[in-house]
């Protein structure tokens, strides 16, 4: 191998351990961003449970002020059953009576059944408060790590790329494209051996994608330093090392 495919093998192994550590960098903000999102959820679950309660209480007052003016309807009917002149007089007003209190019965049990509904909503927003004080603190401490381990990664990123930048300094521009362009495609990794499929035969494969290469292309990487990509993947080929 000359000079340019052993500086890209190196730029390579480099170009590894910069992408190993920027993942674990993007993990981390990751996690935070996961949490947040959960505490999102639970806050928007708390604004839908005060809405209903705010809704159910205007609700129940609506009820309640119908309550209030059809006791006074009962009361006149009440009165007036007194001042009754005859009994025709007397059981019309005493069906008219009782039918509004059954009214006013079948009310007073809506306006129960609101509030048993208001007091479970509000039983269910204390639970939801309980856990977003829960996540609220989880988060913090996650914060909290999170940044004092992305300032070490960053700082090993840093370090890193000053190696980065030195092995690629003598690699060609074009060539330096190409193995950037290739690592964009593949997570990081441009460089793929040809592996020889066994020791008699000359028969050589991609190790990136596992297509078979021709021999004038395995010929030209034994004798030329210069980039071949494998047609089927494109990445760029270089010949395992012979041990
Ligand atoms: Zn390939």
């Amino acid at each position: 191998m000359g000079p340019i495919l052993n500086g890209l093998v190196k730029l390579q192994s480099v170009e590894n351990r910069l992408r190993v550590v920027k993942s674990k960098l993007a993990r981390a903000r990751r996690k935070v961003i996961f949490l947040e999102n959960q505490l999102r959820t639970l806050q928007s679950e708390m604004e839908a449970k005060q809405e209903e309660i705010k809704l159910t209480k205007v609700q129940t007052d609506r009820l309640e002020l119908e309550l209030k003016s059809r006791d006074e309807h009962i009361a006149k009917f009440r009165a007036a059953l007194n001042l009754a002149k005859t009994n025709k007089e007397y059981s019309a007003i005493l069906t008219e009576l009782n039918t509004s209190k059954a009214d006013n019965l079948k009310l007073e049990n809506q306006v129960l059944d609101l509030m048993k509904n208001v007091d479970a909503d509000e039983a269910a927003c204390a639970q939801i408060q309980e856990q977003i004080d829960a996540e609220m603190a989880k988060l913090g401490d996650l914060r909290k790590g999170t940044e004092t381990q992305a300032v070490e990664y960053q700082k090993e990123i840093d370090e890193i790329q000053v190696e980065w930048d030195a092995a690629s300094r003598d690699i060609p521009a074009d060539v330096l494209e190409v193995f950037n362009r290739v690592a964009e495609t593949y997570d990081g990794e441009a460089i793929a051996l040809a592996d020889q499929q066994n020791e008699r035969v000359q028969s050589f494969n991609c190790n990136g994608c596992f297509m078979g290469i021709p021999a004038e292309v395995v010929n030209k990487l034994m004798t030329k330093d210069e980039i071949i990509r494998c047609t089927n993947c494109t990445r760029i080929l270089v010949l395992k090392a012979s041990e």
